[in-house]
């Protein structure tokens, strides 16, 4: 029985690299997981603290947690006495949370090797905040272990990222969390593709969509307001971008367009195997007879190009009502 081992998916590299660590009695004092959202960094980071603690280390899948003792149960409940959680507090992590941090970190663990820190979000730590934690990154107890987290390094003080060992993880890919999100829950193939692919290798949001009993209801609504866009006056399309403007899932939005429209595209193409929207071939079919190739095209790279510069603080309102005007146009 192991029941208490965390499973972590994907980044194969970054467990090699910790579960040698924790092997070799050779840990560092701080890591910094930085990578996209929703890609399990978090994850990896509560099973690296449980493989710390735990009482009886294997040396064998994972991060070599045992999975069976008290410390591990713990762990793996989210209650070890030993693990410390820290998140921004609104926008930003505060000072007196890193305060709190410096001070507990001088302290003994309660009950078992190591006392193990996590900061998630440490890019929203500003600069007071993070100079707080150099101190004791530079000399840190020999018990303590510390675990930032952010979705970016390039943000962070160089002093920072210097006193840790940086471990930049990637989205998974696709077949990964095709296998993950069949391991976990009873969808059907065609349907952990979408997911997956809609996904972007994110296995949180994945398995977030999976679990979510309305997310096919509103991806149907959405992909109707995408094709009734199709028919609407140069108007219409400004007053719908100021609507998907102030969508908070614009990002997922504009992947399940590219996933549809490149399904358009394979049809066109005779491609139907690799088509993801396998449910809805009537409508792919439909739109491939109606729209020329090379509007598809233009409307895929526009797409593209939005969902980069949403990415980068750009006036989303004017980035979508570009967009939309060069949406397709059915009669
Ligand atoms: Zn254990």
């Amino acid at each position: 029985m192991d029941d208490f081992q965390m499973r972590i998916y994907g980044h194969a590299w970054a467990q090699d690299l910790l579960r040698r660590a924790i092997h070799n009695k050779a840990t560092r004092h701080a890591y910094l997981f930085a990578g996209p959202e929703h890609i399990g960094k978090t994850t990896l980071a509560r099973a690296f603290a449980q493989a710390l603690t735990c009482e009886r280390p294997e040396d064998e899948a994972g991060l070599g947690a045992c999975g069976r003792c008290r410390s591990c149960r713990l762990a793996a409940e989210g209650v070890h006495p030993d693990h410390r959680f820290f998140a921004p507090s609104g926008k930003q992590l505060l000072i007196d949370q890193i305060r709190e941090v410096v001070r507990e970190a001088a302290l003994s663990p309660v009950e078992s090797r190591y006392k193990v820190f996590i900061i998630t979000e440490f890019e929203r730590a500003n600069v007071n905040a993070a100079n707080a934690l150099l101190k004791t990154l530079e000399e840190p107890s020999a018990t303590t272990r510390i675990i930032l987290i952010s979705h970016q390094s390039s943000g962070l003080l160089d002093t920072i990222i210097s006193r840790c060992q940086l471990l930049r993880l990637r989205p998974l890919p696709e077949s990964e969390v095709v296998r993950a999100l069949q391991e976990r829950s009873d969808l059907a193939e065609m349907e952990a593709r979408r997911l997956a692919r809609l996904s972007n290798g994110r296995i949180g949001r994945a398995f977030a969509l999976a679990q979510d009993p309305e997310s096919q209801q509103s991806y149907d609504q959405r992909i109707q307001e995408m094709q009734a866009l199709l028919g609407y006056s140069p108007a219409q399309r400004i007053a719908y971008a100021q609507t998907l403007e102030r969508n908070k899932q614009l990002e997922t939005i504009l992947q399940e367009w590219l996933i549809w429209w490149r399904d358009v595209l394979m049809i066109q193409n005779r491609g139907q195997r690799l088509i993801i929207n396998q449910d809805r071939l009537d409508e792919l079919t439909e739109l491939a007879d109606a729209i020329p190739t090379c509007q598809i095209r233009r409307f895929l790279d526009a797409i593209m190009t939005t969902a980069r510069y949403l990415c980068k603080n750009v006036n989303r309102q004017l980035a979508m009502e570009a967009l939309l005007l060069k949406a397709p146009k059915r009669g």
